[in-house]
């Protein structure tokens, strides 16, 4: 490491490192906060070509990298490597474009998720993957976890967002992938490094698809006496032919955390709401708007509310966005997972998920993207009680391979990280984790770029595996083809 700082500083000015243990212990953990590792330095160029001297400086002297956006990752994607360094991107903060006639903006990777609607709005356009972190996290960690929000359901994930990105690869060299037409020739590498969690290569400029503002839009408030009532709900809308920009669920936990914090004006009596959003033309929302309210009261809401103006429905979805900090007002810390499970079992798995709490005597909270079938269980723990966070985590590994078991996966937009890559072992088999490790060799042989990070290793699966069958408490037969 002495080596290779010494080269460091020749390559870039003193005032864009950081060391000393006190500074680096800014950037030891992502928001999955339990897991923390000082680096060895943080970096924190300013123009691609030092991105590219830093990472060729990297691969000459084999040190670890790890590119780090806002750190608001909650999997431990920016996690860092003792004795690796951190890669900075938040100089990168630049809108470089918006084209209008394009609808497209050209952003550096530092950029806020949020600035970009912002600068967009001048155009009466927007872009459309909006995480609830979005004030926070970047268009770069958004990419590498190829990130969701709200209004993904109809307007898709990041990865059906972006048209072009530039790339530095652990050797240094500038690569140009996708692009500005319709369809570009070659392997989909655009398709490759989103959601590649930063293993494959650091993005340095994104182009982004920009949408048209929808001109009406209307929000509905169904609240259930039953969870499972409101899980059937989000089915039978779906089966009725209709893509709400925003479909989201909440138990009646969550409910109570966002009322004693924010007031969004929710039954806190309710079992659970369901959050509905239609847009698009007046005559469509108008139409749209009744027929979902027709559907919720079918499905048995006890109540249905449409936001009177546009204020009201904001307020509806301040609560939604504002779920996570509200939670984090009733326990000393929450554990939040993330699996996709088909819609259709929405109702099985919370039931389940229901059953888990009582045998673990952990509490959870239930806020979650239910038009994508994308689960968010909170499970409430205390850090400081010894033993509560390995119980959370074994919780959480419970869910995920509950959501395997009916036929989802262990992520639906947090990525994988260290956090679920046990829970890799049981999605995917040896001949596809094979696959994914020839990926990650063509583009960084040595195991540079974020290692230890989403892709299992085989012999970790095996552990995993004979841990998991010699306890006896996962009977899934995938483990046994370790
Ligand atoms: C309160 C809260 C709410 C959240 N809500 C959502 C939500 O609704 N939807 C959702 O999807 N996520 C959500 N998240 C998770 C998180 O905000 C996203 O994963 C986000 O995309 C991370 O962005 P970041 O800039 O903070 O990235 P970081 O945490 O810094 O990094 C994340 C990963 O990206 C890699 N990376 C970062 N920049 C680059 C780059 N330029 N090139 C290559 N790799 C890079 C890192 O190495 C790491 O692996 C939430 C988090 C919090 C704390």
């Amino acid at each position: 490491m002495d080596k290779f700082m010494e080269q460091l500083y020749g390559i870039m000015p003193a005032a864009a490192i950081i060391t000393g243990t006190e500074s680096l212990r800014v950037y030891e953990c992502d928001a999955l906060s339990a897991y923390r590792v000082i680096p060895g330095c943080v970096v924190l160029p300013d123009s691609i070509s030092e991105v590219q001297a830093i990472l060729r400086l990297c691969h000459a002297e084999k040190i670890p990298i790890v590119a780090r956006g806002a750190g608001t990752g909650l999997s431990g994607g920016a996690l860092p490597v003792a004795d690796g360094i951190i890669l900075g991107l938040a100089k990168f903060n630049r809108i470089i474009s918006v084209d209008p006639l394009l609808r497209a903006a050209k952003v550096q990777p530092g950029v806020r998720n949020l600035s970009v609607s912002e600068a967009a709005a001048a155009y009466d356009l927007f872009y459309a993957p909006d995480p609830s972190s979005q004030i926070a996290c970047t268009i770069g960690g958004n990419i590498a976890e190829n990130s969701g929000g709200v209004h993904c359901l109809k307007y898709g994930l990041t990865v059906h967002n972006i048209l072009a990105l530039k790339i530095v690869t652990m050797e240094g060299e500038l690569l140009d992938i996708g692009s500005e037409a319709l369809d570009a020739a070659g392997y989909d590498l655009l398709a490759l490094l989103t959601g590649s969690e930063g293993m494959l290569g650091v993005v340095v400029e994104a182009t982004l698809r920009l949408l048209p503002k929808p001109v009406a839009r209307q929000i509905l408030l169904a609240a259930f006496d039953r969870v499972e009532d409101a899980g059937n709900a989000v089915a039978a809308i779906i089966a009725a032919g209709i893509i709400p920009a925003g479909l989201e669920m909440m138990d009646n936990a969550g409910i109570r955390a966002v009322e004693a914090y924010i007031q969004a004006g929710y039954p806190v009596d309710a079992a659970a709401v369901l959050l509905c959003e239609i847009d698009g033309v007046p005559e469509e929302v108008l139409s749209e708007g009744q027929q979902v309210e027709r559907i919720l009261l079918d499905a048995g809401a006890a109540e249905v509310r449409m936001a009177r103006d546009q204020a009201e429905g904001d307020r509806f979805w301040a609560g939604r966005k504002a779920a996570f900090p509200a939670v984090g007002r009733i326990a000393a810390d929450y554990y939040c997972m993330d699996g996709t499970i088909p819609r259709k079992h929405i109702a099985h798995v919370l039931r389940e998920i229901d059953e888990l709490s009582r045998e673990y005597g952990l509490g959870v909270v239930n806020v979650f993207h239910a038009g994508d079938g994308n689960l968010h269980p909170l499970i409430l723990y205390d850090v400081a009680k010894p033993g509560e966070l390995e119980k959370a985590e074994e919780f959480g590994g419970r869910i995920l391979e509950t959501c395997v078991a009916y036929g989802g996966t262990i992520t639906g937009e947090h990525g994988v990280g260290i956090e679920k890559i046990g829970q890799m072992c049981v999605q995917f088999n040896r001949v596809e984790l094979t696959q994914f490790h020839a990926i990650k060799e063509a583009f960084d042989p040595a195991g540079l770029l974020n290692p230890g990070k989403a892709v299992p290793t085989l012999r970790r699966c095996a552990e995993f595996g004979a841990m998991h069958v010699h306890g006896g408490r996962l009977p899934f037969p995938e483990l046994d083809r370790f």
